[in-house]
């Protein structure tokens, strides 16, 4: 059987006033002792007058009591009672014969403690004893509950306390002073963590206003007093202002210092002002780094020719700018506005032959994340069509979204000498028409078609003017030259748009005729006899007769290269030569 009570258990808080009412209850009742328990699961004796019990109460025979639902429990002979004649306590020291137990409950009527009277002697509690019992127990019960009130709110404001506590050192650790000053006299207090702000001890820094003023950077001063007079006046709700307080050392710092004025009088006047100092030098140091680089990038990006741009494109295929430097005005006719609003903007701009690989080389960049690259066209009111050089470097961000940044520049001068060069690198000089390089290029590309496609036909011709030689001999080279321009003309008006003629050197020219058998070509090289015939070079009204042999053969898919075939058609013109001039033979 387990005990009643332990009394090596922990010592709990006793209470006066509890020690007071059991001692009163026990006088009353007239019995050996009188005891108070409070919480249910492991009693604990709060106050025990006539025995010496100190900490738990073991449930014991108590579960007895415990499982007991009524308030009230009377045991007038424990040795009558088969609950309890057993039990140690009974049977020995404190030998206990009467036990009365009412439980105490809160006012939501959950109990919450236990008040007991215990006698060594047989007895009864008649009716008016039971209602004394009963009040004595709804006392214990307000007791407790006031007790445990009082408890709930040592322990509230012990939270409180540390949160206080914790809130100043925040404060000290985050570079804030506080002051609080009384507007009516002009005393000024700082708190200690404002006078470690500036380097300052204790005593160092005095109490009032005016002294404070000393502290401001003169160029400041102004514009700090203003501030608080608007806020006394309350034309500003609160009183914030960012500026210069000197150290101890006698450097100035920058701090932003915020206060409100917490008492007026009945007029309005500002009575008492509280607010913080906060240092700021270092994040107005950073701030004006962030505005120093924000600066030298868009001076890089808007003074430099071209356009430096950041493009995003989402997950969902919606794109935009997210940046477009000044030179979006240049390269696009656009402002960056009207290209941040949406990628597509440029759909109207560029040369709608050159929409589809564009949006496809972006495609292309995105799928690989290979570095975008593109020469296009762009159409812009009053500029007509210009050319764009854009590169760029795709990066895959988180979302899943791709991040280029580039530059677009302006081609179009550089795209026109292109072109020029073009022209000068593939044709003579002399006749406009195609250098034998370039020709070579075209018959090479002729060659392949006939290779390629089985319907395919293709011949050349080559011309060589008769006597050429007697011509410079006899009028000058200038005449020469313009009778070598006359019979490019000629050749020119006879071709058709998928022909083409070549000068291969000196007074040797080619054709390659497309889609033309044999015959054709032959109809072709008389066209061409006839038409010189018909219209002889004039120099001052003399007529210098020309004429020209021409060598046929047709481009055999068999062909390994166009020398091949160009051989065939010398061979053709040498037995045109050989057989007397101003002759066609074909091979
Ligand atoms: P054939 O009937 O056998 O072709 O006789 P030909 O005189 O035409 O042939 P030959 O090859 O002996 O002479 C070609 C001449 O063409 C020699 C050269 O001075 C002249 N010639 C070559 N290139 C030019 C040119 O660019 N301008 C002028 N004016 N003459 C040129
Ligand atoms: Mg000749
Ligand atoms: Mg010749």
């Amino acid at each position: 059987m387990q005990p009643l009570f332990s009394l090596e258990a922990p010592e709990s808080a006793n209470d006066e006033r509890f020690d007071g009412l059991t001692r009163l209850a026990r006088r009353h009742f007239g019995v050996m002792a009188a005891l108070l328990t409070t919480g249910v699961g492991e009693p604990q004796i709060r106050s025990c007058d006539g025995l010496a019990l100190r900490g738990v109460l073991r449930v014991g025979p108590l579960g007895v009591v415990q499982g007991h639902s009524d308030a009230l429990l009377v045991v007038p002979d424990a040795h009558c009672d088969e609950r309890f004649r057993h039990h140690e306590w009974v049977t020995g020291a404190p030998h206990v014969r009467f036990l009365a137990v009412c439980s105490l409950q809160d006012s939501a009527g959950t109990v919450i403690g236990r008040l007991f009277l215990l006698h060594d002697q047989p007895r009864e509690l008649d009716a008016p004893q039971r209602q004394a019992f009963h009040e004595f127990a709804g006392l214990a019960a307000e007791l407790l509950a006031r007790d445990e009130a009082d408890a709930r709110l040592q322990r509230e404001l012990g939270v409180l306390r540390e949160s206080e506590r914790r809130m100043a050192l925040a404060i000290a650790g985050s570079g804030t002073g506080i002051w609080d000053r009384n507007v009516a006299t002009g005393d000024i207090y700082y708190s200690t963590g404002w006078k470690t702000l500036l380097g300052y001890a204790e005593h160092e820094v005095g109490n009032h206003i005016e002294e404070s003023y000393t502290r401001v950077h003169p160029a400041d001063l102004e514009y700090v007093k203003a501030t608080m007079q608007a806020h006394f006046e309350q034309r500003i709700g609160v009183y914030e202002v960012e500026h210069r307080l000197r150290c101890r050392d006698g450097s100035y710092k920058w701090v932003c210092s915020r206060g409100k004025v917490v008492e007026r009088d009945a007029t309005g006047k500002a009575l008492r002002m509280i607010g913080t100092t906060t240092d700021v030098t270092a994040m107005r140091r950073l701030s004006e780094q962030v505005q120093q680089t924000a600066a030298l990038m868009t001076d890089l990006t808007n003074e430099i020719p071209g356009m430096a741009f950041q493009y995003q494109r989402l997950p969902d295929g919606r794109s935009f700018f997210s940046y477009a430097s000044a030179g979006v005005r240049d390269i696009y006719g656009l402002t960056p506005e009207q290209l941040a609003a949406s990628g597509e903007a440029l759909h109207g701009i560029i040369h709608p032959d050159d929409l589809a690989p564009y949006l496809a080389s972006f495609e292309a960049s995105a799928k690989d994340l290979t570095p975008w690259h593109l020469e296009y066209r762009v159409q812009l009111p009053g500029r007509g069509i210009c050319w764009r050089q854009g590169d760029a470097r795709p990066r895959r961000l988180e979302d899943g979204s791709v991040l280029w940044h580039g530059f677009i520049t302006d081609v179009t001068e550089w795209k026109q000498v292109e072109a020029e060069l073009q022209v000068f690198a593939t044709t003579d000089s002399l006749t406009q028409l195609s250098n034998r390089r370039h020709f070579m290029q075209l018959l090479d590309t002729e060659l392949s078609r006939v290779q390629r496609s089985a319907g395919h036909c293709a011949t050349v011709l080559m011309l060589d003017l008769d006597h050429f030689k007697a011509i410079n001999d006899r009028w000058g080279h200038s005449v020469g030259d313009q009778a070598l321009r006359h019979f490019a003309a000629i050749l020119r008006g006879q071709l058709r748009k998928t022909d083409a003629a070549g000068r291969m050197g000196g007074e040797e020219f080619a054709v390659v005729l497309s889609e033309a058998n044999i015959d054709q070509a032959v109809t072709f090289a008389r066209r061409i006899q006839s038409e010189l015939a018909k219209s002889p070079v004039l120099i001052a009204e003399e007529r210098i007769p020309l004429a020209v042999s021409i060598g046929v053969t047709v481009v055999n898919a068999t062909d390994a290269s166009t020398e091949v075939t160009l051989s065939r058609s010398d061979m053709a013109l040498y037995r045109a030569k050989r057989g007397g001039r101003n002759r066609i033979e074909c091979h």
